[in-house]
């Protein structure tokens, strides 16, 4: 199969008005996004409008396929990351003139503010979580050829999320991360309450029951053998280790994103294992339990090295690790604590290896802790360039030391970046607009943005 499909048939006539859906990332990143999918399936549902998904590959608008493409005059973006908010800036420049454009998706909600001097209709709203008497009345404004004034309102989510959006993919595509997979949300929002993290207060928690899985797999077209099940706390489904058996009953190969190694059991482990899947991601995110108490997000080393000793008995052989520099009140000691932990890992991982026959393939990868608008305490600030390159190079060396384990780094002026574009105001996108600076680095436009537009933590 070489191109994406759709699972619906819309009832969509010939003379329907053509609006572009724009995601201002490439395919592979984007394509199993239920965010602009939900959105694509509410506005051709209506039967008026024709949606044509456009994404940002290689310096030009390309269509689901690839195809090189150009907008129509009716734009919806959808921003789910922040750092894509500067791409977007990119496209509008460069092929979004005489367009009407308005906008949604994760980022856009968690700080509308900065696209607003930019984008017509400004405080847009989540658009799969509007009425559906305020999407017909964006469509109707659309068909009728005036500007849609859906969005003049000040909130943001609206309270009445109408369950419209299908908890599953409209679109199925080989160009995606799953890679042709029918993709199921679990849950969306989280339990949880990790300090550093959004989801908990933009996502209100909700969970897709079993029996509805069941329902959604009937849609499945056959030949399509995987699912990939999404969600923020996919593991802490009631439900979660019978709708893997119910998944492999059916035949179906299952993919998961990520999962909270402190909500599985040995039993989950060995189902999450039977799917083939070959990688265990933790997410213990801090190594002293200080700092995991200051995260609100304390896996036990008892727990992670459980989990790592459950996955290597049922053959999984990559674990990938996800730890942060830059916690508030982090101290040397606290990077250390890192290492001490991945050594216990090590340890566990190693002892049977010579009866196994394998070592498994152990991958670190280090962030920065990135202050957010949600989650922004007072005296919260962004670790500083220099502390960040005597801890990266301390936990290096520590992480070489104990052997066996690949240690990446994440970008320092992304992040930094990432951070200030959540709390960045509307002149700071007009501002980057006129001094285009959507084409220098993530350096030069935080340096910049940090100078003009002093945001808290960050300067
Ligand atoms: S468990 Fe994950 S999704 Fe939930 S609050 Fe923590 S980081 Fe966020």
């Amino acid at each position: 199969m070489s191109g994406a499909r759709g699972v619906f048939d819309y009832p969509v006539t010939s003379d329907a008005k053509r609006i572009t859906l724009l995601i201002p990332a490439d395919r592979r990143s984007t394509v199993d996004n239920l965010g602009w999918q939900s959105v694509y399936h509410l506005l051709n549902s209506d039967g008026r409008l024709s949606v044509i998904p456009l994404f940002y590959e290689n310096g030009v608008l390309v269509d689901i396929d690839g195809d090189t493409a150009n907008p129509e005059r009716i734009v919806l973006t959808s921003i789910s990351y922040e750092i894509n908010a500067i791409t977007f800036l990119s496209i509008l420049n460069r092929f979004l003139g005489g367009c009407t454009v308005y906008a949604g998706g994760y980022a856009f909600a968690s700080n509308p503010y900065f696209l607003s001097g930019v984008i017509a209709g400004s405080s847009a709203s989540e658009f799969d979580m509007l009425t559906a008497g305020e999407r017909t009345a964006f469509i109707d404004a659309v068909v009728s050829g005036e500007r849609p004034k859906l969005f003049d309102g000040s909130t943001i989510v609206s309270a009445s999320s109408s369950g419209a959006s299908p908890a599953h993919s409209v679109i199925i595509s080989p160009h995606s991360a799953f890679g042709n997979a029918f993709v199921i949300e679990v849950n969306r929002g989280c339990p949880f309450a990790c300090r550093f993290c959004e989801i908990p207060s933009v996502r209100t928690l909700r969970y897709t029951p079993l029996a509805e899985i069941k329902k959604i797999v009937t849609q499945i077209p056959s030949d399509i053998r995987r699912v990939a099940l999404v969600g923020s706390a996919l593991a802490s489904h009631p439900e979660f280790t019978d709708m893997i058996s119910f998944l492999l009953g059916a035949g179906y190969e299952v993919s998961f994103a990520s999962l909270r190694a402190d909500m599985l059991d040995g039993n989950a482990i060995r189902l999450i294992a039977s799917t083939g899947t070959a990688t265990l991601t933790l997410a213990p995110e801090t190594g002293s339990e200080r700092l995991k108490k200051v995260l609100h997000k304390s896996i036990s080393r008892e727990k992670l090295i459980a989990a790592v000793t459950a996955a290597l008995d049922h053959g999984m052989k990559r674990f990938k690790c996800y730890y942060m520099l830059g916690v508030p009140g982090e101290e040397d000691a606290d990077v250390t604590a890192i290492a001490d932990e991945m050594n216990d890992i090590m340890t566990a991982a190693k002892k049977d290896a010579p009866k196994r026959g394998w070592m498994p393939i152990v991958n670190v990868s280090v962030n920065p802790y990135i202050i957010k608008r949600t989650n922004r305490k007072p005296d919260d600030v962004f670790i500083d360039k220099s502390t960040w390159t005597k801890r990266t190079r301390m936990l290096s060396k520590a992480l070489a030391a104990i052997g066996g384990i690949n240690a990446t780094f994440h970008d320092y002026h992304e992040a930094r970046l990432e951070g200030m574009l959540s709390f960045a105001p509307a002149e700071a996108a007009i501002f980057i607009l006129h001094e285009k600076l959507y084409e220098a680095s993530y350096k030069r436009i935080a340096d910049r943005l940090a100078k003009e537009f002093p945001i808290p933590s960050y300067t």
